[in-house]
């Protein structure tokens, strides 16, 4: 292998080592170390599993106990209470529990292992450029930090893109940074600890999914070992139905309590989806009408079936962060941080195109072109 590697990757390890001032310590000839992958220096509060393919919140101990909540009350009505359903009533029963477990788990897992919608960080160089960019546009005193914030106008109405400190963007529309997970998500909704993510842009429709259908499952469940108990305390009296199976008692505690904020906040989403809103835009009243009289939401199509269309089938962006790539040492753009930054992120073409499709005022000159490019107005 290292006979391998040529003259001017050598000169290359060289004039590094002579740059970063090297303790007598280290070796031109040091051993080369395994590629590491991106996911491992990620600079995000996040976990992740299967070597980045799996990318969750840092805390997710209330993740596991949703799983084993589910996992636990469907285990013991499958196990209690189907064999007397589908011998009594209809083999129907066992199929469609199942069919929907499986659907929720599906939808559950899916939404806690996806990226969300992460925006990449800006690399040092990026976050340098888009200072300059800043202190020129708002002619800078050296006093007073000027305010960042840029407006862009969407279907007629001005929306405001702030700048955030961490990630060294100006968020696109509807982004925000979520403090638990520390990143910036595209069209964050809220950060669930029940599903352990964070739920934006890429993993919405997965968790409306998981909610809409875990409130069939609960009250399915529910219904059905109430028949249950009622159908074994015809032949044996209630006390004595209930002393039989104890867990069908457990199954109805856990669905009792469970189905009322569940299906409240299906129906909360519903109302979300279909009026094309985010919960962090709802809680902040951001298109409320008591703050003007025409202040309207700019994302919503205008009727509610184009608004559900959109949010449920529309298409889904790949993911922004490339969690699996590989970290090139020797890649310009990855030279040492200069301002403490942790590099990480997509590719500089995609951050570029990202900034340029939100600077609104004056691009930048080796943007203007994939500016103009962008906006189909020009
Ligand atoms: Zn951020
Ligand atoms: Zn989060």
């Amino acid at each position: 292998m290292h006979l391998g590697v040529s003259e001017s990757m050598r000169e290359c390890e060289y004039s590094q080592i002579s740059t970063r001032s090297s303790t007598p310590m280290e070796t031109p000839y040091k051993k080369r170390t395994p590629k590491k992958r991106k996911w491992e220096s990620f600079p995000g509060r996040n976990k992740f599993y299967c070597n980045g393919r799996i990318m969750m919140a840092k805390q997710t101990g209330v993740f596991y106990l949703t799983l084993v909540l589910i996992l636990v009350t469907c285990g013991l009505f499958f196990t209690f209470d189907c064999p007397f359903l589908a011998q009594q009533l209809t083999p129907a029963i066992p199929v469609i529990g199942g069919v929907l477990f499986l659907f929720v788990l599906g939808t559950l897992l899916r939404t806690s292992f996806s990226d969300p919608g992460v925006l990449p960080r800006a690399t040092p160089d990026e976050a340098a450029d888009l200072e300059r960019q800043i202190d020129v546009a708002n002619g800078s005193t050296g006093y007073r930090p000027p305010p960042r914030t840029k407006e862009v106008v969407i279907n007629g109405q001005t929306v405001k893109l702030k700048y955030c400190f961490t990630c060294k963007i100006f968020r696109p529309p509807r982004a925000s940074h979520c403090s638990l997970c520390d990143n910036c998500v595209e069209r964050f909704d809220h950060h669930c600890p029940w599903v352990g993510n964070c739920v934006g842009k890429r993993n919405y429709r997965f968790f409306y999914m998981f909610i809409l259908s875990l409130s069939f499952l609960t009250i399915f469940i529910f219904a059905f070992v109430i028949t249950h108990i009622i159908l074994s305390s015809h032949r044996s009296g209630f006390l004595n139905a209930l002393k039989d199976s104890p867990a069908s008692v457990l199954e109805v505690v856990v669905c009792f309590f469970s189905v009322w904020s569940i299906v409240g906040l299906s129906g909360f989403h519903t109302y979300l989806i279909s009026s094309n809103q985010t919960t962090n835009e709802d809680i902040k009243g951001s298109w409320s009408s008591k703050r003007g009289k025409d202040n309207y939401n700019p994302y919503s199509h205008g009727n509610i079936f184009t608004n559900c269309c959109a949010a449920l089938c529309g298409p889904l962006p790949p993911s922004l962060v490339d969690r699996r790539g590989f970290i090139q040492s020797d890649a310009p753009q990855l030279a040492p941080p200069t301002n403490g930054i942790i590099m990480y992120g997509a590719t500089q073409s995609q951050q570029s195109h990202m900034v340029s499709e939100i600077e609104t005022e004056r691009p930048p000159p080796h943007l203007s072109s994939s500016s103009k490019a962008a906006s189909p107005s020009s």
